[in-house]
């Protein structure tokens, strides 16, 4: 078995979640008393998130590059970043890096292409679902990605950065993320990616009218097929 590195903390709310799927997974494919293979390297949070606040973008890139050279010198035969939204830096992550960055994009975009979906909602970040880094990533797998409107993009952000990384769940705000995901889907949404690895302590497949596609559970499958040898790894960086 591969060993997987996990980098998070971006938010440990989710990271946990990963630690937890991988070990659940690996259980279930191999059972008796295996479990997964990992290292953790997790980030203070706050930090990151200022970098995020102030636009310092390249500053946060340098920081994780540091984080995945570490799990590589600890044995790491490959990294999982836990946060869809600092995927915006994997090339600066992966900058001399000799072990691949198993892309959250790509383990989604499979599962929804498995699916037989084209047409999709994204939920994510403010960054995630506004800027080109995550939804290009994913047109290049043939995928139609629609995000919510202004005011709902706002309203999908805040939820994520004032509750959920806090590890605080409101009904009232399952309420709001079920009126996003029905109005995406009223928009022609074949189905909805739960794009932050917080959502999915929100929401769950029971919240939406269409298949969801939760990228902390997605992402943490397709590191154990990788850890297990069911699909071959991408080539390190450079
Ligand atoms: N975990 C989140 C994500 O998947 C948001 C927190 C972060 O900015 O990393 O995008």
């Amino acid at each position: 078995m591969k060993v997987i590195g996990l980098l998070g903390g971006m938010s440990w709310e989710s990271s946990i979640e990963y630690y937890r799927f991988v070990n659940e997974r690996v259980k279930a494919v191999l059972g008796g008393f295996h479990s997964a293979h990992t290292v953790l390297y997790s980030v203070d949070f706050a930090a990151i998130e200022a970098m995020q606040a102030d636009g310092r973008w390249d500053e946060a890139g340098a920081e994780l590059n540091r984080a995945a050279k570490a799990l590589e010198a600890a044995g790491a035969d490959f990294v999982v970043l836990c946060t869809n939204t600092m995927h915006k830096v994997a090339d600066r992550l992966e900058a001399g890096l000799g072990i691949p960055l198993v892309h959250l994009g790509d383990a989604t975009a499979a599962a929804i292409k498995a699916a037989g979906i084209r047409r999709v909602g994204l939920l994510g970040t403010g960054f995630t679902m506004g800027q080109p880094f995550y939804r290009d990533r994913l047109a290049a797998h043939g995928l139609d990605v629609l995000v919510p409107d202004a005011g709902d993009r706002e309203l999908v952000h805040r939820v994520i950065y004032d509750e959920l990384v806090l590890g605080v769940v409101k009904p009232e705000s399952r309420e709001a993320y079920r009126a996003v995901i029905a109005r995406l889907v009223n928009r022609g949404a074949e189905g909805v990616i739960y794009g932050c690895t917080e959502i999915e302590l929100l929401v769950s497949p029971e919240d939406s009218p269409v298949p969801t596609f939760p990228t902390t559970r997605l992402h943490a499958d397709a590191a154990v097929d990788y850890a297990l040898g069911k699909i071959p790894l991408p080539a390190p960086p450079g």
